[in-house]
């Protein structure tokens, strides 16, 4: 059975952080290649608007450009409205086939917050869940989440013990508009392309 690691969020913009978590997967739970799909609105993020859709998807293909395990895809960037995982999925799954199992990746921050998500008990019986630490989170509490969605959904849920980078897009948004280097937290490429195209600058 093919296995495929799905990569949602707004990726505004990709840092070191997600292609991190994407790597890891890859290696963690023999994937056969993550798909990154940059959301055209994130349900919990429909107030605020900073880099396009455009300018979302090129920094994310060129922070994923060397790596062979890892492709873009614009699937929500293309479709009206909200962006909501459980509607991406089933076009994955369709698309796929049956003979291709589903891993939904996310940091530890959006795992916890899996209750608030549209049509989440569907996400967590048809899905499998791979799970980056990201600093910040309890870990009492994520245990007691695996827990109990475990035992109510019998999810797949794989928790990956990686190394924490402490690397959020907001705190690269405000580097950058205050005049700070950015250097350590995203790949060269997408530096130079925030840069060149003016991005967050405020
Ligand atoms: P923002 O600061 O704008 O809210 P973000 O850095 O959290 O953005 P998102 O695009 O919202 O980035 O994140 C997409 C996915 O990547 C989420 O599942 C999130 O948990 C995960 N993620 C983001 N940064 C990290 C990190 N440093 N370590 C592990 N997972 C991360």
């Amino acid at each position: 059975m093919k296995k495929i690691g799905i990569l949602g969020g707004t990726f505004d913009p990709v840092h070191y952080g997600h292609i991190a978590l994407a790597a890891d997967a890859v290696r963690e739970a023999s994937l056969d290649e993550v798909v990154m799909i940059p959301a055209r609105i994130q349900p919990f993020k429909q107030d605020r608007e900073y880099a396009s859709g455009e300018d979302r998807f090129n920094m994310l293909a060129l922070a994923a450009g060397k790596d062979d395990h890892i492709t873009v895809s614009r699937f929500e960037l293309q479709q009206e409205g909200v962006s909501y995982t459980y509607l991406t999925l089933r076009h994955m799954q369709e698309f796929y086939g049956d003979e291709t199992r589903l891993y939904f990746i996310t940091g530890t921050d959006s795992f916890l917050k899996i209750d608030t998500w549209k049509n989440a008990p569907e996400l967590l019986t048809k899905y499998a869940f791979i799970i980056g630490t990201r600093p910040g989170y309890r870990q009492d509490e994520f245990q007691e989440a695996v827990k109990r969605i475990t035992g109510e959904y019998g999810t797949e849920v794989i928790s990956m013990h990686k190394t924490e980078l402490d690397i959020s897009a907001t705190q690269i948004r405000e580097l950058v508009a205050s005049g700070k280097p950015i250097d350590d937290l995203v790949p060269p490429e997408v530096e130079r392309y925030i840069r060149e195209h003016g991005l967050y600058r405020v």
